[in-house]
């Protein structure tokens, strides 16, 4: 605390983000990275922007990268808005479009920054609570709400809200901005981008730093209807002008045009998934259906708190969320065979 902070600062609470130790030999299933690296061809086009060009600014509309993805979804490139990551695509999104004079709506269990985002604009919301079985009802929001944001598949849940239901909710809700927010849509989802042409009230949110390999990156990106898309434009000219480098512009660009090897790493994980979840369920564990590249599981007998820390001193980190509902859940990112192996050994041992 200091006299010379603003108001606002003093009100903040940050988000947490899930911490990065550096530890060898760690089997890290904590921040759901994805555990196979990047394309070699988005590293090669990373390593080829690299040289004179960096005493230049990056172009400030990104636009190869909208171009890129405009085409790759199927959408025109003035649909298409582009961030440091969709941390920073999400915050524009808060204050472009969903601070409003009436509360927002989102799950009460979710993903934690958008309260900190709430918190930083100023802006009112009501959560709506999942029901018993973690699943959201669109029935559930609200006529009279702000806005709706919610993940799509949901985090740390995993769960997977259906097309239609993302549908009904955006012809339900017609005078509010729904943002869905796809950055685990990879792994088993159907994306709501293809409504996108259908309904004005409708952004989706998406990130290359999961199903991309491209965390470190850190480029993520907003498909929408023109006017929303113009009032992102506002906010980012009005805060930075080159969110994203040479690099990342570069990078992003070759891992959208190397399709085989998007489709063949998210399998792999998908697959890895799948015997994860069988052998935990074999141990006990309640694991949540998981359209992401994690799993939410809980154990009837053990502690969810008292296993991470056993995890831990196993050298297998994974996230444990001390929240009301979800605090007997941990949250374990689908690491590669390998990392998967010795996590499931590790739970074996320590559930038998
Ligand atoms: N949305 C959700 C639901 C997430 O879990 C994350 C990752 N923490 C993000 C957005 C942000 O990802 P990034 O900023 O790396 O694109």
């Amino acid at each position: 605390m200091s006299r010379f902070w603003s108001q606002l600062v003093h009100q903040l609470t940050p988000y947490v983000p899930g911490e990065q130790p550096k530890i060898d030999q760690l089997v890290k299933l904590n921040t759901n990275e994805n555990p196979y690296p990047p394309s070699p061809k988005a590293i090669a086009a990373i390593q080829a922007a690299v040289g004179d060009g960096l005493r230049l600014y990056p172009d400030p509309n990104a636009d190869a990268l909208k171009q890129t993805l405009a085409q790759y979804h199927g959408v025109t490139a003035d649909m298409v808005f582009v961030g440091n990551g969709s941390d920073e695509v999400l915050a524009h999104v808060f204050q472009a479009l969903l601070k409003q004079e009436r509360p927002i709506c989102f799950p009460d269990i979710t993903y934690s920054f958008y309260p900190v985002y709430c918190g930083l604009y100023q802006i009112d919301y009501q959560t709506v609570p999942l029901a018993a079985d973690f699943s959201l009802h669109v029935a559930d929001y609200p006529q009279d709400c702000g806005g709706i944001i919610f993940p799509n598949p949901n985090a740390p849940t995993g769960r997977l809200l259906a097309l239609d239901q993302v549908r009904t909710m955006l012809s339900q809700h017609p005078n509010c901005v729904v943002v869905v927010d796809e950055a685990y849509v990879d792994f088993g989802g159907e994306s709501a981008i293809e409504l996108v042409s259908e309904f004005e009230n409708l952004l989706v949110v998406q990130t290359l730093s999961k199903s991309r390999s491209l965390a470190e990156l850190r480029v993520g990106f907003a498909i929408g209807q023109v006017p929303l898309i113009e009032a992102l434009e506002r906010i980012k000219n009005s805060f930075n002008s080159y969110p994203l480098d040479r690099l990342a512009i570069a990078g992003a660009v070759a891992a959208y045009e190397d399709e085989p090897y998007f489709q063949a790493t998210r399998r792999w994980v998908m697959d890895e998934r799948a015997r994860v979840v069988d052998a935990m369920q074999a141990m006990g564990f309640d694991v949540l259906p998981s359209a992401a590249n994690f799993v939410f599981a809980t154990h009837p007998r053990f502690e969810a708190v008292q296993l991470a820390a056993e995890l831990r001193a196993e050298k297998v980190i994974v996230r444990h969320f001390k929240l009301p509902r979800i605090d007997n859940y941990l949250r374990i990112t689908i690491g590669d065979a390998a990392q998967n192996d010795r996590l499931l050994a590790v739970l074996v041992e320590l559930t038998s």
